[in-house]
């Protein structure tokens, strides 16, 4: 196996110690709060803002320091709703970020579909949505957790939680620049640590995805192409022959492309396959798109990886605990599903906990109450990425035998999967999920 493909990355700095935080002044902690929230990714940050427009005493933890660099820079339509609710479409409006108004595929033989646009299905602004960087986007989250009133502290990392009884009851944090870790209460704690998945770890309730075992490869490239107008801020998504793998090509700011390669772990981590700069070069050499778009281009950055990040949590909220975004789980790249399930899963847990304290019932199922629906949705993402995986399964040839279904195919797409009628799609598909798909334990 490949010295280079690391375990995920949010994984390797579990234990180290909690990054300086740049120049921004640290605010001063309390030893208690309404509502901890730890990790300040696009979950946390919801989570925070939303609880502390309602009046509660938040406090948002996260181990960075400032600007810290992720994956995941397409969104999708719906995210609208929730940075609406949160105030930031107009600064999005206003930013350097490519608006995006469509997804492309481009298959194994080479062949472009039509690009999928939104606003065909939806003829309203949230049809439009943005290639963000991701530093700077989780920049401007937390800042107007902040500006909503939240204490949003960097530079500390959970590690671990303080039992009270059996609840949760707060958690214990290492701030930098602190000799000894300190504890602090609360009447709920939000995990919101992204794949290091805090809490679900150490309950052991992660279920991984075991026909989801996939490895990414990507980095950043200057003057690529870019196409003209309305699809210059397109996603493209584009197959290698045999369907062995697929990229991912993101225009960003500045001239800059995302461009990342993702396969199964067998394929992308297979013996003799060399460095991840190598392994990348050799799944370029197996893509005209690719070779093309990228002909006049410069990387810009280095390489980066990761793998084996589809999975669950078998329980998503206990006495005293929620889970939201990625520390809930996460369902693979392809459909650039993951910042707008980790809004809206920080939206509901909001509203969940807002009425948690009101009624004074912080138990587990009161504190969940969304997540059954939550799962409904995050269902139809889940099949529709084992139809791409499906060495049998065409869109093309699916949408040709059945073009009523269009709508359902962009409305998943778009994002809007928390209402009735998508299972009729699936079941036109077929099977498209595979027999043997049983969860595994981590
Ligand atoms: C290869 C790949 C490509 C992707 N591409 C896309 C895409 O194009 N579009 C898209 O929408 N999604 C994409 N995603 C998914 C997306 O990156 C995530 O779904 C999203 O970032 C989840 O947000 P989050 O807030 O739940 O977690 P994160 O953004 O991961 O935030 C978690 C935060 O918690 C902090 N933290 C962790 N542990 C602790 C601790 N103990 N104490 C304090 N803080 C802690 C971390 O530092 C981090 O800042 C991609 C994912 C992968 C793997």
């Amino acid at each position: 196996m490949p010295e280079t493909l690391e375990p995920n990355f949010e994984e390797e700095r579990k234990f180290s110690d909690p990054l300086p935080a740049g120049e921004v002044k640290q605010p001063e902690l309390d030893d208690a709060y309404d509502v901890v929230v730890v990790g300040g990714g696009p979950a946390g940050a919801t989570v925070a803002a939303l609880l502390a427009d309602f009046g509660h005493a938040v406090l948002l933890l996260e181990r960075s320091g400032q600007h810290r660099f992720h994956v995941g820079e397409s969104l999708i339509p719906e995210t609208y709703w929730t940075l609406k609710r949160l105030g930031l479409i107009e600064q999005l409006k206003q930013s350097a970020f490519p608006k995006k108004y469509s997804v492309q595929f481009i298959n194994e033989h080479n062949k472009e579909s039509a690009p999928f646009y939104f606003d065909k299905y939806n003829p309203h602004e949230s049809s439009q949505t943005w290639q963000v960087v991701r530093a700077e986007f989780d920049q401007m989250m937390l800042e107007n957790a902040r500006q909503q009133g939240a204490t949003v502290h960097c530079a500390a990392q959970v590690r671990d939680l303080v039992l009270d009884g059996g609840r949760c009851a707060g958690v214990r944090v290492k701030v930098a620049g602190e000799e000894a870790p300190r504890d602090i209460r609360a009447r709920v704690v939000v995990d919101a640590t992204g794949q290091s998945a805090f809490i679900a770890s150490r309950l052991k309730l992660k279920s991984m995805e075991p026909h989801l075992k996939m490895g990414s490869v990507w980095s950043y490239f200057r003057g690529a192409q870019r196409d003209p107008g309305k699809d210059e801020g397109a996603t493209l998504i584009i197959q290698t022959p045999g369907k062995k793998s697929w990229f991912w090509y993101i225009p960003l700011p500045d001239d800059v492309v995302s461009v990342g390669v993702t396969g199964s772990m067998s394929y992308m981590l297979a013996q003799n396959r060399g460095t991840a700069e190598e392994i990348f070069a050799q799944e370029m050499g197996r893509s005209p798109a690719i070779q093309q778009r990228l002909a006049a281009s410069q990387r810009c950055d280095d390489f980066h990886t990761t793998r084996d990040y589809s999975y669950s949590s078998r329980q998503g909220a206990g006495d005293g605990w929620v889970l939201v975004g990625d520390a809930f789980g996460f369902i693979d790249p392809v459909y650039s599903s993951g910042v707008f399930l980790a809004l809206k899963s920080g939206e509901m847990a909001a509203d969940a906990i807002h009425a948690a304290i009101e009624q004074n019932d912080l138990g587990g199922r009161r504190l969940g109450c969304w997540q059954e629906e939550f799962r409904g949705g995050v269902e139809s993402f889940r099949k529709l990425v084992y139809a791409f995986y499906s060495a049998e399964f065409s869109f093309a040839k699916f949408l040709k035998a059945h073009p009523e279904f269009r709508d359902h195919l962009v409305d998943i797409l778009i994002g809007d999967v928390f209402k009735p009628g998508l299972d009729e799609m699936f079941a036109a598909m077929g099977d498209v999920l595979p027999q043997t798909c049983t969860v595994s334990e981590s």
